[in-house]
């Protein structure tokens, strides 16, 4: 166990763990963008270091843009996470407290459930952290930390931090977060936000903000998102600090683009629009869930209920401000027809991104408490990510199979090229002029639409081309910019459903099988003194083929294996495992040039190498799944 010297500065490491791939992650999106590899920064680590004592040393470590320091120069790790993180947020802790680093949990999911971290962690923070984590700081200073820190009470705002965005390498992210707000007055049953911050929203003064958008400003940023879960959950407040941010905004040269998250109301209140515009918000997520009335009754989704939804986003589009929204399938309500009214209710409202989930239950929320109640709960572990083509729920009205094959297909005629470019052109119809944005340089534009076609558009052929085109022709030259995102976004989203909806899973299945079976013969052939072993795994309806290297694998070996991995990664969801446990003299260079070209697969390679191993062959944990715990310890 590492202690900390009595007379030296606490030395805290930060790390927010790797998301496994999803919707969310927008991969292929972010490889359209120069220099980016992250959406969203960890604002919650940030705040987090901002509450230190100001003598502590902190740093950050984002697992998604920058790889896992293995031996860090730490007194104590402290790992946050949401429920997508979970798993890896789980390894990492497990693997610094067996190295002797004492271990802290926090996040929204250990707020939900402390209890998941007894093995792994030695102590959680659980709750908003603005009174509890100095408080944890001081009792580890003085050597009397207890094991759980739970906020009972709510945290007044005022009292929050500037995050501390100096310790964030704020260019790898498309955006910038920032809070303004806690707590939502509404009460949708699935929602565990009210559960964490309750349902009166607390607010930041516009002076708070304005200081935090003074750090942005002197570190170059332009793009900054609102992670507020309603920015307009108070609405007089939310008024005042629009007003504020448009003044802010005159005096800065309109630097800022803004982006949040609201309600459906927010259509009502023509002043509210107004004022987002001419502070600049470029676009707003809103959860619209159902287009059917007895659905939102039933999840208590009233905000949305009697009103014409169609009318509402299209208000929005009348402010030059895009909608992108939260859908779900699922509810008791829903039937095998909800999925015709889905498809129809997303391409009349022109939403590209319109991320579609299964009804998932989180623990402590609601709708968990009733479906426990009524034995409806699936064994499936918590879902963290609820675009994933499973559930925990078992419907009322239809089959689990059918509902998972219809919502895949659903999702698969979504984001077919021609429902893309249909979606657009109607949004097109709609959207008021948009403030011209100055994210990026006219050269980085450039490469932008560059790299759209190449990868994207011209690999469709003439009728995607000609789609495209049609788009364009259809939108005001300040619109163009709002198509390109559009395509970017429905193609990034059409990239992650061919990889991993509805694909066959026979077919990854005789992918990997073929796939070893070659693998064994070559390696039969080449005569290598340390034969791999080759393992094809079908477990869960996962395929895997895992690869053990040990000792010398033949100099061709890498090559020619490569082109088979390539092709069972790029045609199936399968994952490729590789355990490195031993390498010859000149091998590391065959290794390090094998993972570079699967640097594509990502996290769907997992990779484990031998501790004497890792100085000469470090992996990026942020590109791959680095393995950190021996597999049987
Ligand atoms: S509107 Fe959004 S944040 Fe508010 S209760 Fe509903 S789901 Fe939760």
């Amino acid at each position: 166990m590492t202690l900390p010297h009595p007379e030296r500065p606490i030395r805290l490491l930060l790390v927010n763990p790797a998301f496994r791939e999803s919707f969310w992650s927008f991969r292929w999106w972010l490889e359209m963008l120069p220099g980016k590899r992250a959406i969203n920064l960890p604002l919650g680590l940030a705040t987090l270091a901002g509450l230190c004592p100001p003598h502590w040393q902190v740093a950050i470590v984002d697992e998604n843009v920058e790889t896992l320091p293995l031996e860090p120069d730490a007194d104590l790790v402290g790992v946050c996470g949401m429920g997508a993180q979970l798993e890896r947020q789980r390894e990492i802790l497990g693997y610094y407290r067996g190295r002797g680093y004492r271990t802290v949990a926090g996040g929204s999911f250990a707020s939900l459930c402390p209890e998941e971290y007894g093995d792994c962690a030695d102590f959680v923070v659980a709750g908003e952290a603005e009174y509890i984590w100095p408080a944890f700081c001081r009792d580890f200073e003085a050597g009397t930390p207890q094991r759980l820190y739970r906020e009972t009470g709510r945290v007044d705002l005022r009292d929050s931090p500037v995050p501390r965005y100096d310790l964030l390498d704020l260019n790898a992210y498309t955006t910038v977060s920032i809070q303004f707000s806690r707590g939502c007055p509404y009460r949708c049953e699935f929602c565990d936000i009210i559960v964490m911050f309750g349902r009166r929203p607390r607010t930041k003064t516009p002076e708070q903000i304005g200081r935090e958008l003074d750090r942005l400003r002197a570190r170059s940023v332009r793009s900054v998102f609102f992670v507020d879960d309603n920015l307009i959950g108070n609405k007089r407040e939310a008024k005042r600090l629009l007003r504020y941010l448009i003044d802010y905004q005159g005096r800065h040269d309109y630097r800022f683009a803004f982006s949040t998250e609201v309600s459906l109301n927010v259509a009502d209140d023509a002043e509210l629009l107004e004022l987002l515009r001419a502070a600049n918000f470029t676009y707003v997520f809103i959860g619209i869930e159902s287009p059917d009335e007895a659905s939102l009754q039933e999840t208590g989704k009233t905000q949305n209920l009697r009103r014409d939804m169609l009318a509402a986003v299209r208000a929005i589009y009348a402010q030059g401000i895009d909608v992108l929204a939260g859908f779900i399938v699922g509810f008791d309500n829903d039937t095998p027809e909800t999925f015709d009214r889905q498809y129809r209710f997303i391409t009349d409202s022109g939403i590209q991104v319109a991320m579609l989930g299964l009804l998932n239950a989180l623990p402590h929320t609601p709708l968990y408490a009733r479906l426990e109640r009524e034995g409806r709960l699936l064994p499936r572990g918590i879902q963290g990510d609820n675009t994933k083509p499973a559930t925990n729920i078992r419907p009322l009205r239809m089959d689990y199979e059918d509902m998972v094959r219809r919502y895949e297909d659903l999702f698969r005629r979504l984001f077919h090229p021609a429902a893309i470019a249909r979606r657009i052109r109607v949004k097109m119809r709609h959207l008021r002029r948009p403030k011209p944005l100055a994210q990026y340089s006219k050269r980085e534009q450039a490469r932008i639409v560059r790299r759209l076609l190449v990868r994207g558009i011209l690999p469709g052929g003439p009728p995607r081309l000609w789609s495209f085109l049609r788009t364009l022709a259809a939108a005001s030259p300040e619109a163009r910019p709002q198509v390109i995102t559009d395509w970017i976004a429905g193609l990034a989203m059409r990239d992650y459903l061919r990889r991993h909806f509805g694909a066959d899973p026979m077919r990854a299945e005789r992918l990997v099988r073929g796939t070893a079976d070659w693998l064994r013969r070559r390696y039969a052939a080449s005569r290598p003194d340390g034969l791999p072993r080759i393992t094809a795994v079908f477990e869960n309806g996962r395929s895997e083929l895992r690869l053990i290297l040990r000792g010398h694998v033949g100099r061709v070996f890498p090559f020619r294996a490569l082109r088979r991995l390539e092709r069972m990664l790029r045609c199936s969801a399968a994952a490729l495992s590789l355990r490195i446990e031993e390498l010859s003299a000149g091998q590391p260079d065959q290794i390090r040039e094998l993972l570079r070209r699967l640097e594509p697969y990502g996290q769907r390679v997992s990779i484990w190498t031998h501790e004497g191993l890792r100085h000469l062959l470090p992996v990026d944990s942020s590109t791959f799944h680095v393995v950190l715990d021996e597999p049987g310890s």
